[in-house]
């Protein structure tokens, strides 16, 4: 089911399903973990997402691919919450798809200057998840419009089914978001020369504003017997 699920939301989304792999862990999401959650293209540390985690060193072998991560036993979850929530993160790849990687590394940024501000609830009205969610929200309003007064009572989908404020350029607010949570001249100790965040932020903005999306013919595919669908027992 999770395997149609996604494949209708990456057309949707119009992402290509080659470009793509689900990881589907065995069992359910333990204790309050996210059900599913998207990973891009290369190698990322630190992880947050527990299903990513659990999915482990499986991710290494798809890093040219847009990667899923979900739980295969999502009994607790309406489907049209499951269908929703993957529009949501196909969405994400779209996201990387017109700005690569340095959007997401501007995201990673914010996440951790969030975090360190204790702000982390403001997360789901950062410029990328509103977009996410407005995609999701138009999906299950055009799809699973009888699941929508189900999922705006549950504080786990109500996100997905709301109208967030729109996002006129998704580049320009993600960095005044982060400015929001973070001085310009603060070091960013993350960055191999500990170089500030006004000087680390302003050139990944650049980098993302540069980035060429690839032209289909000149994508990265799923190689003849790369699975659409890897499972992973935990
Ligand atoms: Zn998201």
């Amino acid at each position: 089911m999770m395997e149609g699920l996604l494949r209708a939301a990456l057309e949707d989304a119009g992402v290509f399903e080659d470009t793509a792999v689900l990881f589907l862990v065995a069992g359910e999401p333990p204790g309050d973990a996210s059900e599913y959650a998207y990973l891009p293209p290369g190698a990322w540390g630190n992880l947050e997402a527990r299903v990513l985690r659990d999915v482990g060193a499986r991710l290494g072998e798809f890093s040219d691919f847009h990667r899923f991560g979900a739980y295969a036993n999502l009994v607790a979850v309406p489907e049209g919450a499951i269908a929703v929530g993957l529009r949501h993160e196909a969405e994400h790849a779209v996201q990387f798809n017109q700005y690569g990687r340095d959007l997401f590394d501007l995201e990673s940024i914010l996440r951790r200057t969030m975090r360190r501000a204790g702000r982390m609830e403001h997360y789901t009205s950062t410029p990328s998840e509103r977009e996410a969610n407005r995609a999701a929200s138009e999906y299950a309003h055009v799809r699973y419009a009888d699941n929508i007064d189900a999922m705006a009572a549950d504080e786990r989908f109500r996100h997905l089914v709301e109208e967030p404020q729109p996002v006129a350029n998704l580049l320009d607010e993600t960095v005044a978001t982060i400015w929001e949570y973070v001085d310009r001249a603060a070091t960013d100790d993350e960055d191999t020369n500990r170089r500030s965040f006004g000087v680390v932020v302003p050139e990944l903005k650049q980098g993302a504003t540069e980035h060429v999306p690839f032209e289909p013919r000149h994508r990265v595919r799923r190689a003849e017997g790369q699975p659409f669908v890897v499972e992973i027992q935990p």
